[in-house]
């Protein structure tokens, strides 16, 4: 298996399983003749396109492949999976870092042909299936002049992203992807449909709110969007000899910022072509990306002493559709590109933070490698700590530092200078991960993302899913 990953999860869990192919063939006709979707075996000629996930590093040979219609597909999946003591990988838009939602013989439970959305205008809602990406979700709500708080890449599908946080443009304002979730529906371990939110199965409601794809598989989710279709936003660059001092203007003006601006750091070589100047073809620069979700009548006056602290190299940005927005970095990361990152919660950002930021962003080892600061001040601090699975509401930022190429030859960089980054910027964050951007890091690292609320978590996972059937995740273990 050709991976730079570190492999606990899936030694851990190989000797507990069996593979679809020990399994006898009459089972898997009998599974087949009720399931509406798509089953792609092995031997198939779409096999190994559908094995495919976003992070071309990871090379994972699943013994099914089943693409689930509906709910009832979805059931089944789950009922064959658990009676036949296979690994069950569920599977939304596929942009696990490290290659969650495949697996090595087993199944694989993929939602992407699940992409329902009803937009409801009045109640300024929308239900989203399991498979939908955020583009898909963008798409819908824009029409009705709504957008739900997501991230920053489209192509992101919205079930990782959701059940495990959602940083994304417009946090500072609204919150969490999971601050704005009302409800979902959920195909438990035994195989039962339950809904959970605010009044139906409560401890469920709190655990998917943070906790993963560790209790059940999401069938559809329920949003509250905003009327946001129109921002202000998208990049200023500055050269890469201004870092300290962007860094240290960004650190003390968007803890405090107006709840309406959002802006997100980073380290980045600007690309080769369109529509960037040429002079800053193939530069390291640093960057804010900022989505400034109020009047747009009054986005100049807001934007002025930004503009005035040090004239950007570049600056792109205006009033732009928010779907343009959160789509704007999708052409620079297709699918299959080389993936390893790291990721911490930071409070504060020392002088001596700044120093190691500057080295290493000065050292980005190819042209999609990157480190992002998305802010959480604002909207998620209104939130408590314990009140959602989700732990570091205290923090100010999310940090991601990322080594990306298309070229496998680069894998050895590439992560090298992932872990060399995030190693020295380490002591100086707030200690806990983000299981949305974590690799396969080991169990301490899970528990640390979650502080006090793991034990509420391992509650509530043993209640639903005592024996781990959902186990290809930031995995929470139910007690023995
Ligand atoms: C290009 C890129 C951009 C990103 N940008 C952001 C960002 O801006 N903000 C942010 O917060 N994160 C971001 N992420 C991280 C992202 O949130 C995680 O990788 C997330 O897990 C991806 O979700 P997915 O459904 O696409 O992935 P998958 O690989 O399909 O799934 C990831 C995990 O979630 C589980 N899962 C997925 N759907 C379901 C479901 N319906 N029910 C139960 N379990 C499910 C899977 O089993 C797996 O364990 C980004 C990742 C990439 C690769």
């Amino acid at each position: 298996m050709a991976t730079m990953l570190d492999g606990t999860i899936a030694n851990e869990r190989k000797n507990v399983a069996r593979s679809v192919a020990e399994i006898d063939e009459t089972k898997v006709q009998a599974f087949a003749s009720g399931f509406h979707g798509e089953l792609i075996h092995p031997s198939d000629n779409g096999y190994e396109q559908a094995r495919q996930i976003h992070n071309a590093m990871i090379d994972k040979r699943p013994g099914l492949i089943a693409r689930c219609a509906d709910v009832a597909d979805v059931i089944q999946s789950v009922n064959f999976a658990r009676d036949n003591q296979l690994t069950l990988a569920i599977r939304g838009g596929g942009h696990s870092g490290p290659g969650l939602s495949l697996c090595d013989d087993g199944l694989v439970l993929d939602l992407s042909l699940m992409k329902g959305i009803r937009v409801d205008p009045s109640a300024q809602s929308a239900r989203v299936e399991g498979g939908c990406t955020w583009n898909d979700v963008d798409h819908a709500t824009h029409a009705f002049g709504l957008a739900a708080p997501s991230g920053v890449i489209s192509s992101t599908g919205v079930g990782g992203l959701t059940l495990g946080g959602g940083l994304g443009h417009m946090a500072r304002t609204h919150g969490l992807t999971i601050d704005n979730l009302l409800a979902v529906d959920v195909v438990l371990a035994d195989g039962r449909f339950v809904t959970a939110s605010a009044e139906e199965n409560q401890d469920l409601f709190w655990a998917v709110r943070g906790g993963g794809g560790n209790f059940g598989v999401v069938t559809s989710f329920l949003f509250q969007l905003h009327p946001i279709s129109t921002v202000y936003g998208g990049p200023m660059l500055w050269p890469m000899e201004q870092a300290a001092d962007v860094l240290r203007f960004y650190r003390d003006y968007i803890v405090t910022a107006p709840e309406e601006v959002n802006g997100w750091f980073a380290f980045l070589t600007v690309p080769p072509g369109a529509p960037f100047p040429e002079h800053l073809h193939s530069k390291k620069m640093c960057g804010i990306v900022w989505c400034y979700t109020g009047p747009l009548d009054k986005a100049a006056e807001v934007f002025a002493p930004i503009r005035k602290f040090g004239p950007p190299a570049l600056d792109f940005v205006g009033p732009i559709p928010y779907p343009a927005l959160q789509g704007m970095f999708d052409p620079i990361y297709p699918k299959g590109l080389q993936w390893y990152w790291r990721a911490d919660w930071v409070k504060e950002i020392s002088e001596e933070a700044i120093a190691e930021h500057v080295k290493y962003g000065s050292q980005l080892p190819t042209m999609h490698s990157t480190m992002h600061l998305y802010p959480i001040s604002g909207a998620p601090h209104h939130v408590g700590q314990n009140d959602t699975a989700f732990s570091y509401r205290d923090a100010n930022w999310g940090m991601v530092i990322v080594g990306v190429d298309p070229d496998p030859a680069n894998n050895e960089k590439i992560t090298s200078w992932a872990k060399s980054y995030s190693e020295a910027l380490h002591p100086y964050s707030a200690g806990g991960a983000y299981v949305n951007m974590m690799m396969d890091e080991g169990q301490e690292r899970v528990k640390a993302a979650y502080r006090d609320n793991y034990k509420r978590l391992v509650e509530i996972k043993t209640k639903y899913d005592p024996n781990n059937l959902f186990h290809m995740n930031q995995n929470i273990r139910p007690s023995a």
